[in-house]
């Protein structure tokens, strides 16, 4: 069976058709520029891409393109959309209400739109992917997969924030966490490697965005991101935690509005803003060593602060059993998980050097034979997890 993964964003469209029998990507691409000038369709399969620029005014006419790229007569890789078995989207925001990954039907689209004031940006776009969908190939069954599902799982004590309880009622106000399929994914994967009924590990999450998750016994105990992704730690351009009377601070003295000081926290913060240089970790690593004073401040800030969270949640969990690296950074950066590890061996955490070393975005055991606490690397797969759910849900 083959399942066409869909995560549409505002003007954006990515796909993967993956071949579940075998797990492979049969073929994937990005459709950018939906609904503005410059529509541009980029199609990959095999070690074979191209790419198709014309006006899409929407997602469907988006999707239609899609399905044509699919079938196309010479670069096409099905024949018809029968053979697409089942669709999966990826969507941002489930709330309280979604806890897992479920077949779409009306319920679960209201769902979606009622917590668009919580995913302002994501919803509406993973909506209207959803509705492209339904409109060019209405017979074939759809799933979606939530990023805030796996989070469901934290008890009161690690998603209630300390405000009055109004604002939690009424307005939804608490802990949701993100990057939830790819920390499940990892999470399923870490839980067959320890092979043991009872576990406590750290999920790193290390991308341009970045998470942490506590999971005990493979479920989501705590994670770093909060009501929005811009809580946790230093990444990108988000400047992570802070004391939220910055807010105020620097919308009072630079005569700016709450949301401009928000956005300029989502998007001109993190390794971009402390390093004056770039958002990118290996232009920051660069920087340090050319000597540039503020980069290498900027990578100790980066990695004092995933440290922090690392031992918060052994703290909190009651002790550890591994820790996992995963995404950009933590897949492929053997310093940023030295630094993060670096000052641990209190907690049993000993990496072993040459192993980090040589380990690059693959999967990999990278602590030392005498370490307590396993260290793994271990590449992340979210359109995967997603076609698994998707074969899952409607094959029952
Ligand atoms: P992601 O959002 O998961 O695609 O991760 C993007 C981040 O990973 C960027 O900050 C990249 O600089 C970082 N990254 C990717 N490869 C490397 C590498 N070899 N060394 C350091 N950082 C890397």
């Amino acid at each position: 069976m083959k399942i066409l993964i869909i995560n549409a964003g505002s003007s954006s469209l990515k796909y993967q058709l993956i071949d579940i029998q075998d797990e492979s990507v049969i073929a994937k691409g990005l459709v950018e520029r939906i609904g503005i000038a410059g529509s541009k369709l980029t199609h990959k399969y095999g070690d074979k891409s191209f790419e198709l620029s014309v006006p899409m005014k929407d997602h469907t006419e988006a999707m239609g393109h899609v399905l044509d790229a699919l079938m196309d007569k010479e670069h096409g890789v099905i024949e018809s959309i029968a053979e697409i078995g089942a669709v999966g989207h990826r969507v941002l925001h489930g709330g309280e209400k979604i806890t897992q990954s479920t077949v779409i039907d009306d319920y679960v689209m209201d769902v979606i739109e009622e917590y668009i004031p919580l995913g302002p940006l994501h919803n509406p776009a993973n909506l209207m992917g959803i509705r492209a969908c339904k409109a060019v190939m209405p017979y074939t069954p759809m799933v979606a997969v939530f990023d805030t599902a796996f989070h469901q799982t934290m008890p009161p004590k690690a998603y209630l924030y300390g405000i009055p309880r109004k604002y939690y009622t009424n307005l939804g106000i608490r802990r949701y966490g993100f990057h939830g399929t790819s920390h499940r994914y990892i999470a399923g994967e870490i839980t067959k490697k320890l092979n043991r009924e009872h576990s406590k590990v750290v999920i790193c999450h290390l991308g341009n965005g970045s998470s942490l998750s506590a999971c005990i016994d493979g479920k989501c105990a705590d994670t770093s991101m909060g009501l929005t992704p811009l809580e946790g730690v230093l990444m990108g351009t988000r400047s992570g935690s802070l004391d939220p009377a910055v807010v105020q601070f620097i919308s009072e003295r630079e005569n700016m509005t709450a949301t401009q000081v928000v956005n300029m926290l989502n998007k001109q913060s993190g390794l971009l803003a402390l390093s004056e240089r770039s958002s990118d970790m290996r232009d920051v690593y660069s920087g340090a060593e050319e000597g540039d004073e503020k980069c290498r401040e900027t990578l100790d800030v980066w990695a004092y602060g995933v440290k922090k969270y690392v031992g918060a949640y052994a703290a909190a969990m009651g002790g550890l059993d591994a820790i996992v690296f995963t995404a950009g950074i933590g897949e492929n950066d053997w310093r940023s998980r030295a630094s993060v590890c670096e000052g641990l061996e209190f907690l049993g955490v000993e990496l072993d050097d040459a192993k980090n070393k040589a380990l690059r975005g693959k999967e990999g055991l990278i602590s030392s034979d005498t370490s307590k606490v396993q260290v793994w690397v271990i590449p992340t797969n979210e359109e995967l997890a997603i076609a698994r759910d998707t074969l899952a849900l409607t094959t029952k």
